[in-house]
């Protein structure tokens, strides 16, 4: 049996070479960390919900004209996605204050904010990622003015769309993180969506009750992480109604 080639290893996947040029195979770990890697933990059931969630949003988004990297699931912690060049940037959007903003304005988490606000952090652990204004990327080439303006336009699109599932479902979109790619075709470069989307990288609060159903559940110790991801996954239909989060398989005596 051959063994495939990693790519790269981050804090919740990895990363291998796919089985065609330009795809690569996304594997999703249960590892779950925060404050920059100081809290970790492994969540059993996490990457398989995480793996789920991610292929139900890119597809959504493929199906509504905005285009991800996102190819096909392969199994329950493995999809397909489309190689591309990784913009060195967090693209944040909030529609809600809380977490960073909340705490950097001094702002009441849950307070509504007068329109979507769109921040970008320099993708760097070692830094702990801060948070760069549009001068820095264009000054230091990270990303180009046109670049900027695609950019822009994808992350509305994607808090639109999110937006919109989420409260058909009776929960909030506080804010989201998205990463955006290069892809080439032939003379031409278009940004698609790429990383992931799932509950590691959004806030999600029930509508009634303000209750988290994200990854601020493992940040703030505020209860079980899967139940909060399996809930999610209920709501909009991608796991079956009665079921809870995937555990390993027990050994019958
Ligand atoms: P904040 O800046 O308030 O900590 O995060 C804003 C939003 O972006 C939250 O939904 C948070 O989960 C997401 N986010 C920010 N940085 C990261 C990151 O490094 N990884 C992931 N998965 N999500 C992030």
């Amino acid at each position: 049996m051959a063994r495939r080639k990693k790519i790269y290893e981050g804090k919740a996947k990895i990363l291998y070479e796919g089985p065609e040029p330009g795809t690569i195979v996304q594997y999703f770990k249960d590892d779950a960390t925060a404050f920059n890697a100081e809290k970790k933990d492994v969540i059993e059931g996490k990457g398989v919900l995480n793996n789920r969630l991610s292929e139900f949003f890119m597809t959504g988004l493929n199906t509504v004209g905005v285009p991800t990297h996102f190819l096909k699931r392969l199994n329950m912690r493995e999809q397909l996605v489309r190689a591309c060049e990784i913009v060195p940037l967090e693209v944040i959007v909030r529609n809600f204050a809380a977490g960073s903003l909340a705490k950097r304005l001094g702002l009441e988490e849950g307070t509504p904010l007068p329109r979507p606000i769109v921040e970008y952090c320099y993708k760097d652990d070692k830094l702990g990622d801060p948070l760069v204004t549009e001068e820095h990327i264009a000054a230091f080439g990270w990303a180009s003015q046109q670049d900027m303006d695609d950019i822009l336009s994808l992350s509305l699109r994607v808090n639109d769309y999110l937006s919109g599932l989420m409260y058909g479902v009776g929960i909030r979109l506080v804010d989201f993180k998205i990463e955006v790619g290069r892809v080439y075709d032939g003379d031409y470069q278009r940004l698609i969506v790429a990383d992931e989307i799932s509950p590691d990288s959004m806030r999600l609060w029930d509508i009634e009750t303000g209750q988290k159903l994200d990854k601020d559940v493992f940040r703030r110790d505020l209860g079980s992480l899967t139940d909060a991801y399996t809930e999610v996954a209920r709501r909009l239909g991608v796991m079956p109604k009665q079921a809870t989060h995937v555990a390993k398989p027990k050994l019958i005596n």
